[in-house]
C-alpha cells in the first residue's frame, strides 16, 4: 500500500476530544457522603454464580456491589423503575467519560432521555487506574457475554452467558415472556471487570480483574432504579467466558436509604431538555 508523501504530518496531527465534558453537571459528592454516613440497609440480594438477579433502588437512595467468596465480574443492566423504554446507555457514557467508570462519574440513560441514572459514589479499586497493558476495571467497552456471539465463532448453545441470565432474570421480576424481557436487555456496565484494546491490533482484551473478596463499587440512584446484575459465566474473566470453565463467584448487591431530610437541595434529574423538534418546529 503505497503511503501519501504527507503520511506522517496527518498522523501527527494532535486528536481532539470529542465531549469535553467539563460542561456536564456536577454531582455534590459531599452531600451523597453526608447522606450515606447516616443510611440504613433497606435490602439485599445475592446474585449466584452464572446467573442473575433484579433488585429496587429508589430515587436518593444507594446500591453497593460486592465481591463475595471469590474474583467475579458482574454484568450490570439499569432501567428507568416506571419506564423499561428510558435505560442505560452505554455507548453515551463511554462517549461522555471514557472507557471505564470512576467515582463521581455517571451511568446515563438512552435517548431522549439523557439524564444520570446513577453516580459512582464509591469504589475500593479506584487505586488501580490504567496498568501497564492499558487495562482499567468497570468496563464500559465489552457490550454483554451473549450466546449469539458464542455460536457465531463457536456453534455453541450455551445458555448462561450475561444477555441469559439478564433476560431471565427480567422475566421474572416483570412477569414478561422471556422474548419480550429479551428486548429490554441492553448493553452492560461490567462491573469490576479489566479490559483493554491492545496498542498494535487494538482488539479488545480482558485479563483477571483485581478484585477480592470485600471490594465493592457503590452508586446513588439519580432516579427510581429497577436494576438486574449477572454474575459472569466468565468469572474474574481471566480465560474464556460463554462456557462453564471458569471458575465462578455469587455477587452481593445491598441498597440503603438515607435518613429523611438527608438529601435537602437534592433533585432528582429532570429528562433531557432538547425540544425534541428534530429540525421541523419544536
Ligand atoms: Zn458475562
Amino acid at each position: 500500500m503505497n503511503e501519501p508523501a504527507d503520511a506522517d504530518a496527518r498522523r501527527a496531527i494532535k486528536p481532539v476530544i470529542c465531549y469535553p465534558n467539563e460542561t456536564l453537571p456536577v454531582p455534590d459528592l459531599a452531600l451523597y457522603a453526608r447522606a450515606r454516613a447516616g443510611a440504613m440497609k433497606v435490602g439485599e440480594r445475592r446474585v449466584a454464580p452464572r446467573d442473575a438477579g433484579c433488585f429496587g433502588v429508589e430515587a436518593g437512595q444507594f446500591f453497593r456491589i460486592t465481591s463475595v467468596e471469590g474474583p467475579q465480574v458482574g454484568d450490570l443492566n439499569l432501567w428507568n423503575a416506571q419506564d423499561l423504554g428510558e435505560r442505560f446507555y452505554s455507548g453515551k457514557t463511554r462517549a461522555l467519560h471514557g472507557t471505564h467508570l470512576k467515582r463521581g462519574e455517571r451511568m446515563w440513560s438512552s435517548l431522549p432521555h439523557l439524564r444520570p441514572m446513577a453516580t459512582v459514589t464509591e469504589d475500593t479499586l479506584g487505586w488501580y487506574g490504567f496498568d501497564a497493558f492499558g487495562g482499567s476495571v468497570h468496563d464500559l467497552i465489552g457490550t454483554r457475554c451473549d450466546p449469539y456471539t458464542g455460536n457465531l465463532l463457536r456453534g455453541a448453545q450455551y445458555h448462561h452467558c450475561c444477555h441469559s441470565n439478564l433476560t431471565r432474570a427480567l422475566a421474572d421480576e416483570t412477569g414478561l415472556p422471556l422474548s419480550a424481557a429479551e428486548g429490554h436487555v441492553h448493553d452492560v456496565l461490567n462491573v469490576f471487570m479489566c479490559t483493554g484494546f491492545t496498542r498494535d491490533s487494538g482488539q479488545y482484551f480482558m485479563k483477571a480483574s483485581p478484585v477480592r473478596p470485600g471490594d465493592y463499587i457503590e452508586f446513588f440512584a439519580e432516579i427510581d432504579l429497577l436494576g438486574a446484575l449477572s454474575a459472569c459465566p466468565g468469572g474474574d474473566c481471566s480465560a474464556e467466558h460463554t462456557s462453564d470453565v471458569a471458575e465462578c463467584y455469587p455477587l452481593l448487591v445491598e441498597v440503603f436509604a438515607p435518613q429523611p431530610g438527608a438529601l435537602d437541595g437534592w433533585r432528582s434529574p429532570a429528562p433531557n431538555a432538547y425540544d425534541r423538534g428534530h429540525g421541523r418546529g419544536g
